[in-house]
């Protein structure tokens, strides 16, 4: 069992060792190169001065005694220089290896398709990851630290093996006392006794570490609420509510008090680390120093009997006791990579996870005219794990370069909508058709890029204007410029223009704008990608009845010749639409113009009737 256990675990490691290689080629032989010195570094005090010490005891030739010495110091000299470069090395690598981990997990994300990352089982793995990172370095990361112990401990166990192999050749002088330590049986027996207690000294150690890992899940729990606590604490956005109501002192550290309750005195923890802990690590240290003195006994009495002189017995002892230290560390080593194996297997789930959503071959082709005509043939979907259909038998055309209003209330399913005509999503029947093939058989990413939309929680980063308008650190100028203007912004009003740095977290001197103007250089984001379909998702949501009024006025202007489709469950602001399409309980209920639909009885003069107070003045 605990064999297959191992096996596993140095086959999940190996691969994310292999996974850290390729992205990082420097970290393994730095890694390589530190371990190795760091394991042959004693042991060339541990040669030279056995040296040293047996031509003291013995012939005190003065060449020799010098020779030794300088060679010792210079090469113990050399050893210590080597290891600090090396360290220093491979420290740097180490810590690069942190973001090259991040960097796997979150290309992985960024390549899984929308529908994949709305699961609820891959938010779960991903906080599971990173919970299991913060307590303990667990996962991939931990690998790294395996690599370099592991190797380590190997060579050292060879090093150490080889200074000391001389020691159970070695004959005791004609006549002494205790002949059976020429035995092999003797030598089988002391080697048996190193090999029992390096291994039981781990056993015990991991014993104890085994009463820690049962508390894994509270553990995690304490550091996910701290770690949520102190975030939300520093959250700007939150600065105003925690001030107003009290909440540090009211709901934060009584809960993370609460939390850390699971580590106070007397608690579960508290009495295990008094006890049996405690008791484990004790054992574990005690073995090893009955160890020691099983070695010192059979050395210096092998010396004593004249088998060699007191030169050897330094390098012996000091040979032995590294060795044995080797594979201890070697043991715990192969504990813990079996401890962390089931953390790699949530890492390789995720990594592994596969992108369900068809992948056609088609390209879509470029046309200059925007001819491009969709239309929505008995579409019904489901959210993956839902009951409830979202949406349900909607049938419509687009009408290119036309105005399409969405409207209905709240949950009506006007974003699903949206989201199935960028195929962020596939229906659950029906199809939907570009120029009267079916999307699934286009490349997702060209049939995407037909698309600019507006999400209504769109959100922008920390950078420069002009990075945020067209997506990239080169904008292009004039254009970003003209597309700020034309959603209702003046660059110009900014300090710097396109490279005001948007928001504090990246630069002092950032602006924070309202929720106005960012949605107006979400606007514009959308318009420099110049796709043939403008998507707004509820665009004037946070903007105050003079931009919306604004916004309206220039709405031609905005979408020109796209094809653009209006969300909103404002209905001024679908007067200008040419077609208006209701939604309600995820079906479209009423179709047709402003005009038309004000006068039929239904959801649209409902609603209309029920907003007109704030239109008509
Ligand atoms: P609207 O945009 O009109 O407010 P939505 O399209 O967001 O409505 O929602 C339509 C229905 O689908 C609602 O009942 C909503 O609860 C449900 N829904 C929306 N998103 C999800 C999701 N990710 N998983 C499950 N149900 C969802």
């Amino acid at each position: 069992m605990k064999r297959d256990g191992t096996i596993q675990a140095l086959r999940a490691t190996a691969r994310a060792w292999k996974l850290l290689a390729k992205k990082q080629r420097g970290l393994f032989p730095a890694l390589g190169l530190r371990a190795v010195v760091t394991a042959l570094s004693p042991y060339v005090p541990i040669y030279g001065s056995a040296r040293i010490i047996g031509e003291l005891a013995g012939a005190r030739r003065p060449e020799t005694l010098a020779f030794w010495v300088v060679l010792t110091l210079g090469l113990t000299a050399g050893m210590a220089a080597l290891g600090a470069l090396c360290k220093r090395w491979a420290e740097v690598e180490h810590q690069q290896s942190v973001y090259t981990e991040g960097e796997l997990l979150t290309e992985k994300l960024f390549s899984l398709d929308y529908n994949e990352i709305d699961r609820q089982e891959i938010f779960d793995l991903d906080s599971q990851i990173y919970q299991a990172y913060n307590w303990n370095g667990w996962g991939i990361a931990k690998t790294v630290f395996c690599f370099r112990s592991l190797l380590e401990a190997i060579v050292r166990i060879l090093g150490g093996a080889g200074l000391s192999v001389s020691l159970f050749a070695a004959q005791t002088a004609p006549g002494s006392p205790f002949p059976f330590l020429n035995h092999p049986l003797c030598a089988a027996a002391i080697v048996a006794v190193l090999l029992a207690v390096a291994a039981i000294s781990p056993l015990c150690a991991d014993r104890a570490n085994g009463y820690l890992l049962r508390n894994a899940e509270e553990n995690m729990f304490v550091n996910r609420c701290l770690s949520y606590f102190v975030n939300a604490l520093l959250d700007r956005r939150r600065a105003a509510d925690v001030r107003l109501y009290r909440q540090l002192e009211g709901v934060c550290e009584p809960n993370m008090s609460a939390a850390f309750g699971l580590f106070s005195k007397n608690s579960k923890i508290d009495r295990w680390m008094k006890g049996p802990v405690g008791l484990w690590r004790a054992l574990s240290q005690s073995l090893s120093a009955v160890l020691t003195a099983v070695i010192y006994l059979f050395v210096c009495l092998k010396a004593w009997c004249g088998a060699f002189g007191v030169g050897e017995v330094t390098q012996y002892v000091g040979a032995i006791t590294q060795t044995f230290g080797g594979l201890s560390s070697l043991l715990t080593t192969l504990g813990d990579m079996r401890a962390n194996a089931s953390y790699l297997e949530t890492d390789f789930r995720l990594l592994d996870w596969p992108n369900h959503l068809y992948r056609g071959s088609l390209t879509t082709e470029k046309r200059a005219d925007r001819q491009y005509s969709v239309e929505f043939k008995d579409v019904s979907f489901r959210y993956p794990g839902s009951d409830r259909w979202a949406l349900r038998h909607v049938n419509l055309t687009f009408r290119v370069g036309k105005r399409l209003a969405v409207v209905g209330k709240n949950g009506s399913g006007k974003t699903t909508f949206i989201k199935l005509l960028c195929r962020l999503y596939d229906p659950t029947e029906g199809e939907i058709l570009l120029n009267g093939i079916d999307i699934r058989k286009y490349r997702p990413e060209e049939y995407r890029a037909l698309f600019s939309v507006v999400f209504q929680d769109f959100k922008l980063f920390s950078l420069p204007l002009g990075e945020n308008v067209a997506g990239s650190r080169e904008p292009a100028r004039r254009r970003a410029e003209a597309c700020l203007r034309a959603a209702g912004l003046d660059p110009a009003a900014f300090q710097n223009g396109l490279d005001t740095f948007l928001y504090r977290d990246l630069n002092d001197k950032g602006v924070e704008v309202s929720g106005g103007e960012a949605q107006k250089i979400a606007i514009a984001r959308a318009l420099y990608r110049d796709a043939p379909f403008l998507v707004l998702d509820e665009p004037t949501a946070a903007l105050d009845p003079m931009a919306e009024a604004e916004i309206y006025e220039k709405f031609d202007g905005i979408t020109g010749d796209k094809t653009a489709i209006y969300i909103s469950h404002r209905l001024s602001s679908c007067k200008f639409c040419d077609t208006i399409a209701v939604f309600d309980e995820g079906q479209i209920v009423q179709r047709g113009s402003h005009e038309e639909l004000v006068q039929e009885p239904g959801v649209y003069a409902t609603l209309w009737n029920a907003q007109a107070h704030y239109y008509t003045k």
